[in-house]
């Protein structure tokens, strides 16, 4: 007889995973016990030592499949005399904060039962089991046990409570467990005048949204609005209703099958797809697919996922068409949660709303990744994510929040040597959405149980999330630069201490100087930074104007590199524009009344791309950027020159040759995809020519590629190329490049700045 202990880090917790060891020592005649523990699960088992060999052997052959481990130990023990192998409940303290996993989707299993008309679960819209389902969303507190959920007024019926304490059974501890006799129910609504078919809610829903109609249908994280995708009438009454013009809308199909025959879904992005994170995959639509074409005007990429709920099994299946399904809200207001709410707010919008009666703790959107240059990105990182924990290289001595920046906002939590990040909050521009940031921020704290020593916060004086910082009492606030913060979020990502060369490409934050930045090379430590090179700045004739009205941006460059005689006579751009306003934007311009001097990338790109595709309007944010990005022909290799000038301290970065040069270009009437692949492959050059510069001073550091321009696969992979083999170019993942994933970076820096770290 010998002893082991075995201790398992990663998310191994609220996915079956005691249970599924408490098996295989069954089957293997190992006696002991399995607990949870702080950083995962520890076994202590007792067998002969071959035994307890294969049993080791057999836990790191297989996991469950919502299971990720991080690392596997063992350490001999004494033996004990003991019968049988148990699971032993959690310690009431130590692990507490560690027990509540992110979202499951549906795992095949439930999905079989749910379609299986012989099945009790035959069409239960809320079926799920030990290795899937609600988690996050549903957790009203700790420890994540029933009672600490919104599914705590359901009594289970005898049925369900005899698979909840079976540890054979599949449903052992699914704390969400329910069946059609006990669990929650669906019922519908219809909304101005509608009539809903039929008596079964589901079969209304499913009648309505194959007629045409617009559907809110709560889910996991939020309601959702879906309607028939393959319908461009009730795509574009959706459009009108949503007030969204041209923004793409995510599309929902029921398998991978259906994925493969409206987009090019590469094996990478299939394994995203079906995942048990279920995240909405940005991939490339095919040409001709039974899809209505207003569900992504003029773009490429299509938002696609797959069901994650039952209910959206059953719907999918139901209707046997794409939908639709798009969060429930106005613009970008948060997503709709409660029932009396989307009542509220979706009067006018949805013909139905097809509610349920378990309520949603927490709201959650969708998230969503990408793979840009060969690495799964996460663009928005929300459910099925949140709140599975970063563990960083260092730990904080006091617990941070920090509150992140204004658009896309995340806030993350760090304390100990763990970082959690909230869901996404969405742009913090309406009362809405501050309300929601508040409440989320309440929440994590209560169900990580920790509250905040430190608060860090961007610079920006302006930005509600600043504001909150500085209101909120009995803590230390540190502000961070916004640039900084990108790059140190792409430390804590990899584990890198720094010094690193970053490299922070995004439309605007604010700097040190007041004046707003965005093409950063910055030698970054974690407490410090030293800002080596930027951009020359364009100006924005009435500021945050010129991020919508991008002809104006176009302006500025060519009045910029023109001498202050920009000839737009020659060009299309600005035929489809009032002189009246060209001439009050130049006056602007040149007696700099009203416009900021920007140095973001994401400028440059809006100018540039305004100018080739003579599109005076973005309608979105990003719009004319990503337009400009997919256009660019590939066969073109040649670049337009640029100037770099050392004589300023930073050096900046002088776009004035290729303006004139892109300019020569599109008044010659070459095509806007050369003038795209020029401009991308100059951006390219650039930035390796003065990253390699920077280096023969620094050494060879490693590189971060951070900020919401390096969502540009062609940017991205094209710098990483230039780049020697021998330099270690670090790229985003699991943390956003986008503002969304600038709270890690900020907390990073407050905890090094207080000299906390460990
Ligand atoms: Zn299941
Ligand atoms: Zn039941
Ligand atoms: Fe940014």
């Amino acid at each position: 007889m010998a002893g082991r202990r075995i201790e398992i880090r990663g998310t191994v917790q609220g996915v079956g995973f005691r249970p599924w060891v408490y098996r295989i020592a069954q089957r293997m005649g190992v006696a002991g016990r399995v607990r949870n523990a702080p950083a995962g699960v520890t076994i202590e088992a007792f067998a002969s030592g071959d035994a307890l060999d294969l049993f080791i052997a057999q836990l790191q052959a297989t996991t469950p499949s919502a299971a990720r481990v991080l690392g596997l130990q063992t350490t001999s023990i004494p033996e004990e005399q003991v019968d049988g192998f148990a699971i032993e409940p959690s310690d009431s303290l130590g692990d507490k904060t560690l027990s509540i996993p992110p979202d499951l989707a549906t795992c095949p299993d439930c999905e079989a039962e749910v379609l299986d008309p012989n099945n009790r679960r035959y069409g239960y819209a809320f079926t799920n089991c030990t290795t899937c389902g609600p988690r996050f969303t549903i957790a009203t507190g700790i420890p994540y046990d029933r009672p600490a959920t919104t599914m705590s007024r359901f009594q289970m019926c005898t049925q369900c409570q005899r698979e909840y304490s079976d540890a054979d059974d599949r449903r052992f501890h699914a704390q969400p467990n329910a069946c059609p006799k006990c669990g929650p129910v669906l019922s519908i609504s219809a909304l101005g005048g509608t009539a809903v078919p039929g008596s079964d809610p589901l079969a209304g829903a499913v009648e309505l949204l194959k007629r045409g109609a617009v559907v809110a249908v709560k889910g996991l994280g939020g309601f959702h609005l879906a309607c028939d995708a393959t319908n461009a009438t009730a795509v574009r009454l959706l459009r009108e209703r949503k007030r969204r013009d041209e923004k793409p809308f995510g599309v929902m199909v029921g398998d991978l099958d259906a994925a493969l025959s409206v987009a090019e879904v590469t094996t990478e992005e299939a394994a995203l797809l079906t995942s048990p994170e279920r995240p909405i995959v940005l991939v490339h639509a095919r040409q001709e697919t039974s899809l209505a074409p207003e569900v992504r005007p003029e773009t490429p990429l299509l938002g696609l996922f797959l069901p994650y709920t039952p209910l959206h099994h059953l719907l999918l299946a139901g209707v046997g068409r794409p939908l639709v399904m798009t969060s429930a809200n106005i613009a970008e207001e948060p997503i709709c949660r409660d029932n009396e709410e989307a009542r509220r707010r979706l009067d006018g919008i949805a013909d139905a709303i097809l509610f349920h009666d378990r309520d949603i703790a927490m709201r959650c959107d969708d998230s969503v990744v990408r793979v840009i240059a060969g690495t799964p990105t996460l663009m928005r990182r929300s459910r099925g994510f949140v709140p599975r924990p970063f563990h960083l290289a260092k730990a904080v001595s006091r617990p941070v929040l920090a509150c992140g920046a204004h658009l896309k906002n995340t806030f993350c939590i760090v304390f100990g040597d763990t970082a959690y990040f909230g869901p996404h909050i969405g742009d913090l521009e309406t009362v809405a959405a501050l309300d929601f940031f508040e409440e989320a921020i309440e929440r994590m704290q209560t169900i990580l149980a920790v509250r905040p020593e430190v608060i860090a916060h961007d610079l920006h004086p302006g930005y509600w999330s600043t504001q909150y910082a500085s209101a909120r009492e009995g803590a230390v606030k540190v502000g961070v630069q916004h640039h900084h913060a990108h790059v140190a979020s792409l430390m804590a990502e990899h584990g890198v201490e720094g010094p690193v060369l970053g490299v922070a490409y995004d439309g605007t934050g604010f700097g040190e100087d007041g004046t707003s930045w965005g093409g950063e090379f910055l030698l970054c430590f974690s407490d410090r930074f030293e800002r080596l090179a930027t951009f020359r700045p364009v100006r924005l004739a009435g500021g945050d104007v010129a991020m919508r009205e991008v002809w104006r941006t176009a302006y500025a460059l060519l009045h910029d590199a023109f001498d202050g005689r920009p000839p737009i006579d020659s060009l299309p751009l600005f035929d489809s524009v009032a002189p009246e306003s060209i001439r009050i934007v130049s006056q602007m311009i040149e007696k700099e009344l009203n416009s900021p001097r920007a140095r973001g990338v994401g400028r440059y790109f809006d100018g540039f791309g305004a100018l080739a595709l003579n599109r005076p309007e973005s309608r979105y944010e990003g719009q004319v950027a990503i337009a400009w990005d997919h256009i660019a022909n590939d066969a073109v290799l040649d670049a337009y020159p640029f100037a770099l000038d050392r004589g300023t301290a930073p050096m900046e970065v002088d776009l004035r040759p290729t303006v004139r040069a892109a300019f020569e270009d599109v008044a010659s009437g070459v095509p806007p995809g050369d003038v795209s692949a020029r401009f991308h492959n100059t951006l390219t050059d650039l930035t390796a020519e003065v990253v390699r510069g920077l280096l023969v001073e620094l050494g060879d550091l490693p590189v971060a590629l951070t900020g919401g321009v390096f969502q540009n696969a062609r940017l991205a992979a094209g710098v990483s190329n230039k780049l020697s083999s021998k330099i270690r170019v670090l790229r985003h993942g699991q943390v956003p490049p986008g503002d969304g994933g600038i709270a890690l970076g900020q907390a990073l820096i407050a905890g090094a700045i207080l000299g906390d770290n460990g």
